[in-house]
């Protein structure tokens, strides 16, 4: 059916764009995006490589994780992404990576202050380490959907990786960069055992407000259209 295709077309082309950009590796990770004005989202199959995939590949599934369309098995952590679509009403596009940096700082249980105004402008207050869950479980789900409350668009998933949201798939894949940064920045400025000067927090704060007005305005406009 034609009424998925620019979403599928979509979530092809920005898993196609991070992979390139070395953020996804072969299989790892996965991404998606939400239907807009329905409880369902598009979403990248299960353990296929990221360079072979066409629009046809990817699943279209309810939030009860039902195939609407799609061949393809779909990711295993579809309930995860389903968990914060369900949670965060302004978030439209959630891309899940293990890119390297930002997964050396969800080994190290270590979450990012804020450091850089785009960082509070894109990424949030900070950037907050989720407790560790096993892959593919609903405690993964859970604890995701539980942490993700406080409206920051770039979390660490212990031991795993990285979670980025947006209003959009571009505005997801932007942030995965902008989290590659600054967890590369960390790292180095960590390993030099000299102090780490933050931003300060009223420029964090109104950063913050700045990404807080732009996500009412999303959560406005789903709820216009009548999804979830
Ligand atoms: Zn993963």
């Amino acid at each position: 059916m034609a009424k998925y295709e620019m979403y599928r077309q979509q979530v092809v082309e920005t898993a196609q764009l991070l992979t390139r950009k070395g953020y996804l590796m072969a299989t790892g990770g996965n991404l998606s995006l939400r239907v807009l004005g329905e409880t369902a989202m598009a979403i990248t199959p299960s353990n296929y490589d990221y360079m072979k995939m066409v629009p046809e590949d990817v699943c279209i599934l309810d939030f009860d994780l039902n195939v609407i369309e799609g061949k393809r098995k779909p990711s295993v952590e579809a309930g995860m992404h389903v968990g914060i679509y369900q949670a965060r009403s302004d978030v439209n596009a959630i891309v899940h990576t293990h890119q390297v940096y930002a997964s050396t700082l969800a080994v190290l249980k270590k979450s990012i202050p804020a450091l850089f105004d785009e960082q509070a402008r894109f990424l949030g207050r900070s950037v907050e380490v989720i407790p560790y869950a096993p892959s593919g479980t609903s405690m993964l789900r859970n604890v995701i959907a539980k942490h993700v409350k406080t409206h920051n668009n770039a979390y660490l998933m212990q031991s795993h990786g990285a979670l980025c949201f947006g209003h959009d798939l571009e505005r997801a894949a932007h942030n995965v960069e902008i989290l590659e940064k600054c967890s590369l920045a960390y790292l180095l400025a960590l390993c030099t055992n000299q102090k780490i000067n933050k931003i300060p927090l009223a420029v964090r704060e109104i950063a913050f407000a700045k990404l807080r007005k732009d996500q009412k305005k999303v959560e406005n406009g789903n709820s216009e259209l009548g999804g979830e």
